[in-house]
């Protein structure tokens, strides 16, 4: 009787975290003589580039999520379990989840990022990220009640801070963000609220640096910043926020804003369980790790993705915290395992940078190739087309098609529910 995989003796792989690194490499270590443990907290992948359009009503949480287990089912030596790391034994090789406890031959960490409020816990307690897809449905239900709360108030002012939209932050998520609220501002509006005066609802995009999109080119910038001026979004750059109690955002040398959205899109930060020493840990809490994902002097340990700071010559504070780097990332690291199983030398990892882009809206998108800067409808077709393909499943494709055709059409973002009020957190966050 053949054997079954259960009863092999497999060197076992433990890997922390089915985002894009993740879930690239337990698809590589598929049928390869490993016993694999993909272990997240979430039962599902979350497509984040998308996240933006579920916290504006344009695609559903289901257009972006897929079941883990889903994807992989047909690998007979993986296994998930929804776990919540809590802490890592790399003197006894194994992660302490509270789901019980797994021993590792290999541990691979892919557990990516999280939000950064720099040490501010009036902004972590009274903002609102943009990372997860309940974060997503937050948003989208507060602003949702925001307008609704502006309708029925009398006071100005409280109007006011109902119909001022504040992003902090004007990387990717920032601009798209805001693009997005301009376009309900423009669409939606006039017919969902038509006792609102749209001219009172404002976008203010806030960034500390001198541009917008600055890990991208500078022409990619300045095109961006004038899609979103033309569409009505209010630009504030070299601007600080220094705090925040709920309702009014105070800004360094300028006079504050009265808000109740104020959404923080302004850093992200290594999401490290508890476990490795400091000396470990690089800036912005990340792990160090050499070329070959391994992180010096820790047997049988690496990590890959956001978490990971692969340092180079040409990248002396690690690659960007980009899906592609992590796409790219997951498949090398399982091609390294199945070398490292073979007494094979190991290969360092290139990235092939092909790119980076973002959407300001209907039309309008900037993207940086390699030798080329797009701008404007092409820009945004590549956009679109790059998007749907990195989806993990065809059902999230032809899902995210069809309501991008269909807001595409009728000019609106339909799914404007409200299905689990938010209810705001005081300055002790409860
Ligand atoms: C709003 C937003 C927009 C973005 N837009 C773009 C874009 O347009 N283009 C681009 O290239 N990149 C974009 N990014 C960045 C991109 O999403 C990340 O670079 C990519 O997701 C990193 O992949 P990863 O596998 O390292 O981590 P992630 O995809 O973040 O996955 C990490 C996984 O680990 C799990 N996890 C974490 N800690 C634990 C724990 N203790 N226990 C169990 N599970 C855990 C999480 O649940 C998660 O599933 C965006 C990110 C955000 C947030």
């Amino acid at each position: 009787m053949a054997e079954k995989f259960e009863d092999l003796k497999y060197p076992v792989v433990v890997i922390i975290g089915g985002g894009f690194a993740g879930l690239e490499l337990a698809k590589k270590l598929s049928r390869k003589p490993f016993k694999v443990y993909l272990l997240d907290r979430h039962n599902y992948h979350t497509f984040q580039p998308l996240l933006y359009q579920v916290a504006t009503g344009g695609l559903g949480s289901d257009a972006i999520a897929y079941p883990l287990r889903k994807v992989i089912g047909p690998m007979p030596n993986v296994s998930f379990r929804m776990a919540e790391v809590q802490r890592m034994d790399t003197d006894n090789k194994k992660v302490i989840t509270d789901v019980g406890d797994f021993a590792y031959d290999y541990l691979v960490l892919a557990t990516g990022t999280k939000t950064n409020y720099f040490g501010n816990s009036a902004l972590q307690n009274l903002t609102m990220p943009l990372k997860t897809i309940p974060e997503a449905l937050d948003i989208r239900s507060y602003f949702l009640q925001e307008f609704e709360k502006a309708l029925v108030e009398q006071s100005l002012s409280t109007q006011e801070a109902a119909l001022n939209f504040v992003i902090v932050g004007a990387g990717p998520t920032g601009v798209e963000l805001a693009g997005a609220m301009a376009e309900i501002r423009k669409n939606v509006m006039p017919n969902d609220y038509r006792e609102l005066d749209p001219s009172r609802m404002h976008i203010h995009l806030i960034e500390a640096g001198n541009r917008v999109l600055a890990t991208m080119s500078e022409k990619s910038s300045r095109d961006a910043q004038k899609f979103l001026e033309d569409i009505g979004v209010e630009i504030m750059l070299n601007t600080m926020v220094t705090g925040y109690d709920g309702k009014e955002l105070k800004l360094k040398d300028q006079e504050s804003i009265l808000a109740e959205t104020v959404i923080w899109s302004a850093g992200v930060m290594g999401n490290l369980p508890e476990g490795l020493p400091a000396s470990f840990v690089q800036r912005g809490n990340r792990i160090k790790v050499d070329e070959f994902g391994q992180v010096p002097g820790l047997d049988g340990v690496f990590a890959i993705g956001d978490i990971a700071a692969m340092i180079s010559e040409k990248h002396p504070n690690g690659y960007p915290m980009l899906g592609s780097v992590a796409i790219q990332q997951g498949p090398w690291l399982g091609e390294n395992l199945i070398r490292l199983a073979n007494n094979q030398p190991l290969r360092k990892f290139v990235y092939k940078d092909k790119g980076s882009m973002a959407t300001v809206g209907r039309n309008r998108a900037v993207v940086d190739l390699p030798f080329i800067h797009l701008k404007g409808i092409i820009a945004w077709y590549i956009w679109m087309f790059v998007h749907l393909m990195l989806l993990v499943s065809f059902r999230n494709r032809v899902i995210v098609f069809v309501n991008w055709a269909w807001n595409y059409l009728s000019y609106e973002r339909a799914i404007r529910l409200i299905i689990r009020p938010y209810k705001k957190k005081d300055l002790n966050g409860e």
